[in-house]
């Protein structure tokens, strides 16, 4: 269940950075009922040194939309949340291998639907 306090919002702008070139990227989630699904993930210059920043918190389910055209900088297909630093990060998707693009951390990509983050932007 999502706060009721965030039901009427309909976009959320996340920082997140490409696995392989660590550059920075903003990324887009569009509500669909019970779910955000990344549509876009597009490169910025503005994105923080630090992880997860960002002032709105959202708790819910996410999901790369069936359009996502993957990554701006390498055309990844999916996403990917590090478990220790929170930090997101375009990926292979679900049973690859992941190198955080924020703290280094790397791990086999576990499938989650349950998230939790701080978008920088909504509305
Ligand atoms: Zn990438
Ligand atoms: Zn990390």
């Amino acid at each position: 269940m999502s706060p009721p306090t965030d039901e009427h919002l309909t976009r959320a702008r996340v920082w997140f950075r490409c696995e392989k070139s660590r550059e920075g990227l903003i990324g887009r989630f569009v509500r669909r009922s019970d779910a955000w699904w990344l549509d876009a993930l597009a490169r910025t210059t503005t994105a923080p040194e630090q992880a997860n920043t960002g002032a709105i918190p959202v708790s819910g389910i996410l999901q790369t939309a069936p359009l996502f055209p993957g990554c701006a900088a390498c055309q990844a297909p999916s996403f990917a949340q590090c478990s220790t630093c929170s930090g997101f990060g375009c990926s292979s998707g679900p049973g690859s291998w992941w190198t955080c693009p924020w703290c280094g951390n790397a791990g086999e990509i576990v499938l989650k639907e349950h998230f939790d983050l701080n978008a920088v932007e909504m509305g």
